[in-house]
C-alpha cells in the first residue's frame, strides 16, 4: 500500500482506453469543439493492450484492487473485450468494471461478460428523447441506450448502475422519471452534480443542482432515507427507498466534496497518470514504457507520483473563489471521469 501526502491510499484506477467517442455530450465533448477536423490521438499514440495490462500488474502490486475502463467511449476501442479478458486475468483485481454510453452494448455486452467484466455502469441523462438528444449532440435516442441496457441485462450484468449528470434548466425536470424507471427495473441510479471538469463545457455554478436538492426532489415523490457508504473512498452519498425498493447514489463533487477519501488514480489513453480529475499535467508512463523501463522503474514513477500527491481540487474550489474553475485543466474525455 502507498500513501499520499494527505494519507490517502491508492486503491482504484480508471483507465481511459480511447479519447474518441460516438457521442458529443455538451458537458464533455461539445460538438462545436470536437468537430470533423478535431485531431484525436493516433493508434500509435495510445497505449496498446499489452502496455495497459503490464501497467495494471504494476498498479496491483502497489495496492490497486479496482479497475474501471472508461474513455472517451470504451466500446469504440477495437477489440475492447480482448483487453477486458487480459485485465480479468491480472491476479489481485477484485473488481473490473466499465462506464459506457451503451450505444454499442447490443454487439458487445455478451463478449464483455464472457471476457470477465464484473459490472457495468451506463450513462443516461434523461428518458425524454428530445432532452437526451440535445445533451448528446443528437448522436442517439433514448431507445438505443435502452437496447444497450437490455443487452447488458441479458448478458447477466446485475445490478446495472445508471449515471445521469444533472444540469439545471436542461434535464433536472426529468430526474424523478429516471429514478422511478430505474427503481422499477432494479437498476441503481447515480445522479452526478454537473462538474467544472476541463475548460470547454461552459460550466457555471448556476447550472449545478446541489445533491441536497436532487435528494429532496426525489424524496418528495419516492420517499428516501440515507444509508451508510459501503466503503471508504466511495464517492456517492447513498439513499434507499423507504418502501424497500432499492437505492440511489448522488455524487456531490461540487457542493460536498470528498477529496479526503479519494483513493483514485487515472491513466489516460496516451499513458499519462493523473492524480486528480481536475489535474493540469499528467505524468508520462508511455515514454519510459517504450524505452524499455523495467517493472521496478515503472513502479518507482507511480510511487513517486502518488506519494507526492496533495490534490484536493473540489475542496479548494469550494474554499477558494468562485472562479477557481477557470484555471487550465485536463478534459474529461482524456481521463474518463
Ligand atoms: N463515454 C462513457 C460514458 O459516457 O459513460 C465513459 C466516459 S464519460 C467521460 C464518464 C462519465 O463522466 C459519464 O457518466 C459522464 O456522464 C460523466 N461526465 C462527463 N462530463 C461530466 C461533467 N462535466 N460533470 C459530471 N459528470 C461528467
Ligand atoms: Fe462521450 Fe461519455 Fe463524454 Fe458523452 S460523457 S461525450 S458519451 S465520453
Ligand atoms: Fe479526488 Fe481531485 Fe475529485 Fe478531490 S477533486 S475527489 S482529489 S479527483
Amino acid at each position: 500500500m502507498i500513501h499520499d501526502q494527505l494519507n490517502r491510499v491508492l486503491r482504484d484506477v480508471r483507465i481511459s482506453v480511447t479519447d474518441r467517442c460516438n457521442f458529443r455530450c455538451t458537458y464533455c465533448m461539445p460538438a462545436e469543439v470536437f468537430g470533423e477536423s478535431f485531431q484525436f490521438l493516433s493508434h500509435f499514440d495510445i497505449l496498446s493492450f499489452e502496455e495497459i495490462t503490464r501497467l495494471t500488474h504494476v498498479l496491483v502490486k502497489l495496492g490497486v484492487v479496482k479497475v474501471r475502463l472508461t474513455g472517451g467511449e470504451p466500446l469504440v476501442r477495437k477489440d475492447i473485450e480482448q483487453l477486458t479478458a487480459m485485465l480479468a486475468q491480472v491476479g489481485g483485481v477484485d473488481d473490473l468494471t466499465m462506464t459506457t454510453n451503451a450505444y454499442l452494448l447490443p454487439q458487445k455486452a455478451q463478449a464483455l461478460k464472457d471476457a470477465g467484466l464484473r459490472r457495468i455502469t451506463v450513462s443516461l441523462d434523461s428518458l425524454d428523447d428530445a432532452v437526451f438528444r440535445r445533451l448528446n449532440g443528437n448522436r442517439a435516442g433514448v431507445q438505443q441506450v435502452l437496447e444497450g441496457i437490455a443487452a447488458a441485462e441479458q448478458a447477466g450484468f446485475s445490478p446495472i448502475k445508471i449515471n445521469a449528470v444533472v444540469q439545471r434548466g436542461v434535464n433536472d425536470h426529468t430526474i424523478v422519471d429516471l429514478a422511478r424507471w430505474a427503481k422499477e427495473r432494479g437498476h441503481i441510479m447515480r445522479f452526478i452534480e454537473f462538474m467544472d471538469v476541463g475548460n470547454l463545457n461552459g460550466w457555471r455554478m448556476e447550472h449545478v443542482v446541489p445533491a441536497r436538492e436532487i435528494a429532496q426532489r426525489i424524496h418528495a415523490v419516492l420517499p428516501l432515507e440515507p444509508t451508510e457508504r459501503s466503503y471508504r473512498g466511495e464517492v456517492a452519498m447513498r439513499f434507499r427507498y423507504q418502501d424497500g425498493g432499492g437505492e440511489i447514489g448522488i455524487i456531490a463533487s461540487v457542493t460536498q466534496p470528498f477529496c479526503g477519501d479519494c483513493t483514485r488514480l487515472r491513466l489516460s489513453a496516451e499513458g499519462k497518470l493523473y492524480t486528480c480529475l481536475f489535474g493540469t499535467e499528467g505524468v508520462d508512463l508511455r515514454e519510459p514504457l517504450r524505452a524499455g523501463a523495467s517493472d521496478a522503474e515503472l513502479e518507482q514513477i507511480i510511487v513517486n507520483t502518488w506519494t507526492r500527491r496533495t490534490d484536493r481540487y473540489s475542496e479548494d474550489r469550494t474554499a477558494l473563489t468562485d472562479d477557481a474553475h477557470t484555471r487550465r485543466k485536463v478534459e474529461m474525455y482524456h481521463i474518463g471521469g
